[in-house]
């Protein structure tokens, strides 16, 4: 049987595997286009996100729109999710037993959407996308916007990495290279269509 992406996000909103289903208001599981070529990946919900029940709806949600028309993109031509569908108490960060419950979900979406491109905002949703590909994950800063090939889940995908858009909210120079990462996406999609 195929998957659709409606069965897994019901199922994720009524998710109990981790404790981090007692403190939520709403799961997140993710939306945008079904089919999207550009699947970006967060790391969790956040008070806002929670609250909505939608991914990035905040301060940094707003970043992420200007960043994505700055890529020449919009919310509806991606598909937004985290690697966690549930707010962390406190916006701590999740906890590996944490991740282990829930990636599986963020697994089944990206099969099920099968995305040439990778987003990966932050070091979490870097490191858990690098370990699927095989790849070693040293630091954030040493692979933000270089568009690396792999292979993940069986999918031949391009990963590009960028800084997490909260942490770089308030710091003008992590802005900038958010905004550098963002103008180089709009370049490669010109140049090569991403593969
Ligand atoms: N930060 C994230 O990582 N994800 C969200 O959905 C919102 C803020
Ligand atoms: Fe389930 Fe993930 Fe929410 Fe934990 S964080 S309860 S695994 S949906």
């Amino acid at each position: 049987m195929i998957e659709d992406l409606d069965s897994i996000a019901e199922e994720i909103r009524n998710c109990k595997k981790c404790p981090l289903h007692k403190n939520r208001k709403n799961a997140v599981p993710g939306e945008g286009d079904k089919r999207a070529e550009i699947m970006l990946i967060g790391e969790a919900p956040g008070r806002n996100e929670d609250e909505q029940g939608r991914p990035f709806v905040g301060a940094a949600g707003a970043f992420l729109n200007e960043l994505l028309s700055t890529a020449g993109l919009s919310r509806e031509k991606v598909f937004i999710t985290n690697v966690v569908k549930c707010r962390p108490p406190g916006n701590r960060d999740p906890t590996q037993e944490e991740i282990d419950s829930c990636s599986p979900y963020l697994n089944r979406q990206i099969v099920v959407i099968r995305p040439k491109t990778i987003i990966t905002l932050g070091r979490h949703s870097t490191s858990y996308i690098f370990r699927l590909a095989g790849r070693e994950f040293r630091s954030i800063m040493a692979v933000r916007g270089e568009f690396i090939r792999a292979n993940i889940l069986g999918l031949d995908v391009c990963i590009m990495p960028t800084l997490h858009p909260a942490a770089s909210l308030y710091n003008p120079a992590m802005r900038k290279f958010l905004i550098e990462d963002f103008s180089k996406l709009k370049r490669e999609e010109g140049l090569a269509g991403f593969l």
